[in-house]
């Protein structure tokens, strides 16, 4: 949907004109980008996670596109105040990063200090320790690993030849749905590891390869222009758990992290942050456990009455499949906010 969406808002602004039209109906005051990582030599540029990467020289331009068109560049608690004041200040932008991976601190920062643009990574302490793999690199790396595999899944066992780039795609895609679909959250990791023990990889070396290590958290933690802010502990799709389990991983992951930092995350986002995993019940639980904001990762720009729902608030993905200018600039007018959701202009969950 969003790629039809942007595939069409495209055209049309090449064609001229919508986004000169759109701006001033449904810009709204700012948006939220969402990254995850930020580096010049991914290791997999074309696995199944390649729209998870960007290259640090297109969040150059993009922040330098963005300040031309008079965008100032806040962070979360900046962009949560200017929702609560109704302040008229121009359009702001805040950016943010899922997960903790290592090169936002490596390849990102650098490019943000140099526009003094602030950032809030989202942290999941079971990542961050390495209890949890971040499956989708796991699992990205098992099926790259090449080696055959024989699962068994709901419907009997399924072999996967991963020496093609097409048995890998089924294997990735077949495994994934199995994952998140089939299994328990709270089974994913024996799961995953299990087939990982089959094929003689390790699971967790992505996760240490790839995310930052709590040393690297703190440290990051201490730089001006950024904030931590909690992604669960175990990085669950908390539509999957019930509603004890589910603020026990908002509250949980606040006081872990503020037990490594020394301070207490004010802002969340939802794991996955599609409808499948974010809904009504979790942003009034993101609420009630204290948090100030929580962002999911459904599809629109900042509106004024965005300042009732500050634990639904949308954001706009710089995604690795897209990194042009004209795109995000798309994105950037609310156009592509009104074809993601069938012309909805308020975006929540
Ligand atoms: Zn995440």
């Amino acid at each position: 949907m969003i790629d039809a969406a942007r595939k069409l808002a495209f055209k049309m602004i090449s064609y001229g004109g919508l986004g000169a039209l759109a701006k001033p109906l449904v810009g709204g005051v700012g948006a939220i980008l969402m990254l995850h990582r930020v580096t010049e030599s991914p290791e997999a540029a074309e696995g199944p996670n390649r729209g998870l990467v960007i290259a640090p020289q297109f969040l150059d331009a993009l922040i330098g596109e963005m300040k031309r068109m008079g965008c100032s560049f806040v962070s979360m608690d900046e962009a949560v105040g200017r929702l609560r004041s109704g302040s008229n200040r121009g359009q702001f932008a805040a950016i943010t990063a899922d997960d903790g991976y290592r090169d936002n601190m490596t390849e990102a920062l650098p490019v943000l200090e140099s526009h003094s643009a602030p950032i809030t990574i989202y942290v999941a302490p079971g990542l961050t320790s390495g209890d949890v793999a971040p499956w989708w690199e796991a699992l990205d790396g098992l099926v790259a690993a090449g080696r055959p595999l024989a699962v068994k899944l709901s419907d009997g066992e399924m072999r996967f030849d991963c020496s093609t780039a097409k048995g890998r795609t089924d294997a990735f895609r077949h495994l994934s749905n199995h994952l998140t679909g089939q299994v328990r959250e709270e089974d994913q990791a024996a799961v995953l590891h299990g087939w990982a023990a089959m094929a003689g990889y390790d699971a967790s070396s992505p996760g240490r390869a790839l995310l930052m290590n709590w040393d690297e958290i703190r440290r990051i933690a201490a730089h001006p222009l950024v904030t931590i802010g909690a992604h669960t502990v175990h990085h669950y799709n908390l539509k999957r758990l019930s509603k004890e389990a589910a603020i026990q991983e908002m509250y949980r992951s606040r006081s872990m992290i503020e037990a490594e930092i020394g301070k207490a995350p004010q802002h969340f986002a939802y794991p996955y942050g599609n409808p499948a995993a974010a809904g009504q019940r979790e942003s009034e639980l993101a609420r009630e456990a204290g948090y100030r904001s929580a962002v999911t990762t459904r599809h629109g720009v900042l509106l004024p009455e965005h300042v009732q729902h500050l634990h639904a608030l949308p954001r706009l993905s710089v995604n690795g499949r897209h990194q042009d200018i004209v795109t995000m600039r798309a994105m950037l007018t609310g156009a592509t906010t009104l074809l993601a959701n069938r012309g909805k202009r308020l975006v929540t969950v």
